[in-house]
Parts: structure tokens; sequence; C-alpha cells
């Protein structure tokens, strides 16, 4: 058979999707990843790596990882069975649009959002409808309610606070749309510990609220792939069954676990990474760009009409940051990560330089 016609073989959805690729590339300062700039001390990378030896590995992990999910509990104060984890909380979202998606109902989402939405949405041959955040990039209230007033079982995806514009939803509003919505509401918190509220508390009222939370930001360990939902148990449960037998292996496991039980070094951190991002976000708004925009995340969107010259300009001072530009509204946007304290002020200084003297 020749390749062409395998090829054509593939799913049409599948290929005619387009692919979330990222180009690595060499950098000192990098704030294109929304990664948390701090990596966890080797005293404790030694104590979880000497734990993953004295482990069989021939063996598969627990089916269900209970001593986690009693950790998270506590963390989270909700009873461990409010709580599924898996591989990334990307996962988490493949798996609940698997169970959720409706044939005679869009998913409602935000834009701009996070890409791998559309991605899943379109590949999964569910249908997406994009209700615009508005020209400030806030949320719009009524422009949402609108949607699920015309869509009553509609899958409604949301991401507070929100990438790449970082706005944020208040209680009210949520309580507000959930009040009014009859299908399932997902909310994407991957950012809260940076801002924003607290949904899970609103998962004992809504039995219709997924929230989903991962360990890539705040708790600094992207690299291990560990991210976990919030919901109603008896949802859970049902949702859980599409999901993969072991999904999450036992070195995450045991990261999970044992960063769980250093919550004091990632408070510490966080409160850093905020403070640093309203430090940034006041030092940006006094240079000439055309606009800064509010953030509750660990990264600020900034627009300028010398978008291309600046991410070069920095780029040459090997300072990455990430453009959005092509993201619907996010014209001639940047979205910067909040780094450490030195990266941040050569982040700010090359701004400033960028701009030129007097600014
Ligand atoms: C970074 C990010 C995540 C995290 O995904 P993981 O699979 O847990 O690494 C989820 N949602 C949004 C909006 C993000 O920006």
């Amino acid at each position: 058979m020749e390749l062409n016609e395998t090829l054509g073989l593939i799913n049409d959805r599948v290929r005619a999707l387009r692919r979330y690729h990222l180009e690595p590339v060499e950098t000192s300062v990098k704030l294109n990843q929304n990664e948390n700039p701090f990596d966890w001390p080797p005293e404790i990378k030694h104590e979880i790596c000497a734990r993953l030896e004295a482990r069989p590995w021939n063996r598969y992990p627990d089916f269900i990882p209970e001593t986690l999910l009693t950790a998270l509990g506590r963390y989270l104060n909700v009873p461990a069975e409010n709580i599924c984890v898996g591989n990334g909380s990307n996962e988490m979202l493949l798996v609940l649009l698997l169970a959720l998606m409706r044939p005679d109902a869009p998913v409602i989402t935000c834009q701009p959002t996070f890409t791998v939405y559309r991605l899943l949405i379109n590949g999964l041959g569910g249908f997406e409808l994009p209700v615009s955040l508005t020209s400030a990039l806030a949320f719009d209230e009524p422009a949402l309610m609108a949607a699920l007033a015309s869509h009553p079982q509609a899958l409604l995806l949301l991401c507070s606070p929100n990438n790449p514009t970082g706005s944020a939803l208040d209680e009210t509003a949520v309580r507000r749309l959930l009040a009014a919505h009859r299908g399932f509401c997902i909310l994407d918190q991957a950012y809260v510990e940076f801002g924003g509220f607290n949904a899970v508390e609103l998962i004992k009222e809504y039995p219709n609220l997924i929230v989903t939370r991962t360990f890539s930001k705040a708790f600094a360990a992207a690299g291990l792939r560990i991210g976990y939902m919030i919901g109603n148990p008896a949802v859970m449960q049902t949702i859980g069954t599409i999901k993969l037998p072991y999904n999450i292996n036992f070195m995450s496991d045991l990261v999970a676990r044992t960063l769980l039980d250093k919550t004091d070094i990632i408070k510490r951190r966080v409160a850093l990474i905020i403070a640093q991002r309203e430090a940034l976000l006041a030092e940006l708004a006094r240079l000439p760009l055309d606009a800064v925009y509010p953030s509750a995340a660990n990264f600020i969107c900034v627009r300028t009409a010398k978008k291309d010259a600046l991410f070069d300009f920095l780029k040459q001072k090997s300072i990455l940051v990430r453009d959005v530009s092509a993201y619907p509204q996010l014209f001639g946007c940047l979205r910067i990560s909040v780094g450490a304290p030195a990266e941040n002020r050569l982040l700010v200084n090359a701004v400033a330089e960028f701009f030129g003297p007097g600014n």
C-alpha cells in the first residue's frame, strides 16, 4: 500500500487538525510556557529517587491511587471520592470531553482561550460555540448567558484564570452561570493558586460542575505530568469508567504525594510569584506598550504595535516570551510568564531599552 493511500485512511477529523506544537528553543530566560521558575530542591529529588528505586518496577501501580487521593483531599478540603487523578490535567480534559460531549449540543468556550480545547473538541468530533471575551479581554457574562439560553444542554468549558489573557471570573459570576445552566460545566483552574476564587467549594451545590487542576504550574512539576479533577462523587465514578486503567504511573503518584507534604515551599514560592506579577504589571504599565492586561495568573498579556520587533529584540537577549498574536482578538499581543526576580528584572530592563531613552 502507498503511504498517501495509508494516510488517507486516517480519520478526516484528525487529518484536519492543526498540530499543537512548540519548537524547543535554547534560551537563558524562559518566559514562554508559564512554568514555575523554581525547580525542586535537590534533597527532595534525592528522597523521591531513593523511594522510586526501592519500589518494584515490574508491578502495576495501585488501581485506585488511594493514598494520593487522600492527600489531595486533605489539601483541597474535600473527600477523596470527589477526586480523580491523571496524566496531566489535559488527560482529565480528554476524559471529560469523551464522556460529556453530545452530538446534538455544542461545547461553549470563551475565545481566546487554551488552544488544546479546540484541538480535542474537533478531534473527538464535537463542535464548538466560541463566545468572545470583551474588548478589554474580560469574560462577557451576558454573551455567555445568551449562549447557554439557546443551548441548554451545551457543555460549558471555561478557563479561569484564562490562558493566555490572565482574565478571571469571580464567584458570583460563576454562580449565576451555573444557576442558569442545565448542562455540565468544566472549569479549568490550572492557574488558581495564583489568583481567582476556589471553585471546589461550589461542587457540593452544583453536581454539574467539574473543576480541573494541575501540578504543572504552581507545584513546579510540569515534567511529571500530574493533573486531577474534582466533582460530585457519583459523577466522578461514572466518568472515570472511560479513563485508561493505571493512567497515573507510580513515579508521578509518588512525586505528587511527596510534594503535597511540602506545600509550605509551594506557598512561599507562589506568594513570591504573585508579588513579582504585581510588580511586573506596574513596571510594564509605565512603559509605552499599547496595553498591559490585568492578570490573576503567573503570566501577563501585553499588546504593542511593535510586537515582532520586541519579540526579536528580547530573543536576541536570550529572553523567550510567547507570541500569542495569532489568537482571535490578540493581534499584537505577547504573553510573558512571571519568572524569578532576576529574570523579571532582565525582562523589564530589556523592554525599556527596546522603547529607547526616555521611553
Ligand atoms: C498549563 C495549562 C494546563 C496544564 O495542563 P497539564 O496537562 O496539567 O500540564 C491546563 N490548562 C491550561 C489552560 C493551561 O494553561
